[in-house]
């Protein structure tokens, strides 16, 4: 199960989605972890189902219970299957046509399709239909690591949540900083502050790993950027720079750079020459 359960500010932001009392029929759940999407899309359902009238679920009710249990009869958690690329493209028909029987208990039968951005593009059009003439009582809410992985159809039948790097903590907001200022001297290509804003980390090597994961996120950024989307992970502002600085093989160069530099890490690799190998793979990615 989750050990993962939703910040106060991460709960406060979902509950805002009761526009008086009404979700949204199809929700898109992005950013984040993995875990921290399924958690918050989990929480999101039992707030659908729980019987009490508070924006947040009461957590104590007989739905509440159930939820929290993961045995709501009323919430339905769909996956693709292990030994599988992509979700089966009849389970997503058998959705379509379950979603017009009437809930169990609840007011709502609530589907949660877990990591959206393993279904192939033609059991997404399956699904589209539902979504553009939902069932009454049926929600969806779909997790994916962003709302690019849906078909453009898909994607404007959603009301997309981002969840990522908006819980902020003390340490996550030093580890941005650090990143961005990175980021930064990647952008304007100049190699004494890239050195300088590296340093930064041999004094707190403890951050090297997350500092790492939010380049690569910004990276990414930049190249959705570069290709014309507008969906981010980040703030956008460092990712918009690079975008116009950094062509798009040499972006996709440092996502491969920093991805070997974490594979180095869980091989325990020398923390100094790591940092090391990071100015020069940072660098040299950026314009080779
Ligand atoms: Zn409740």
């Amino acid at each position: 199960m989750d050990s993962f359960s939703p910040s106060t500010q991460l709960r406060a932001k979902l509950s805002a989605l009761f526009h008086g009392g009404k979700l949204p029929h199809a929700l898109l759940i992005e950013g984040g972890t993995q875990q921290q999407r399924a958690a918050a899309a989990r929480y999101v359902a039992q707030m659908m189902h729980c019987l009490e009238p508070t924006p947040f679920p009461c957590g104590v009710c007989r739905a509440c219970k159930k939820s929290e249990a993961d045995s709501n009869p009323d919430t339905l958690i769909i996956e693709k299957p292990e030994d599988k690329a992509a979700f089966k493209k009849e389970t997503v028909k058998e959705i379509t046509s379950d979603a017009y029987v009437l809930p169990n208990e609840s007011e709502v039968k609530v589907y949660v399709f877990l990591e959206f951005q393993y279904m192939r593009p033609e059991s997404q059009n399956v699904l589209l239909k539902t979504l553009e003439e939902p069932p009454e009582r049926a929600r969806f809410i779909l997790t994916a690591d962003s709302l690019n992985s849906l078909i453009p159809t898909v994607q404007s039948r959603v009301t997309p949540v981002n969840i990522g790097y908006s819980q902020q903590s003390p340490v996550l907001e030093q580890v941005r900083e650090i990143a961005d200022g990175i980021a930064e001297c990647v952008a304007s290509s100049d190699e004494y502050s890239l050195l300088k804003s590296t340093a930064v980390l041999e004094k707190e090597k403890q951050l090297v790993q997350p500092v790492l994961e939010y380049l690569l996120l910004i990276f990414r950024d930049a190249a959705v950027c570069r290709a014309g989307g507008t969906s981010m992970t980040t703030d956008g502002e460092i990712a918009k720079k690079l975008a116009s600085s950094v062509q798009q093989k040499n972006l996709a160069g440092l996502v491969s750079g920093i991805q070997e530099l974490e594979a180095a890490i869980q091989r325990n690799a020398n923390s100094t020459l790591l940092l090391t190998r990071l100015c020069s793979t940072l660098y040299g990615k950026a314009h080779e």
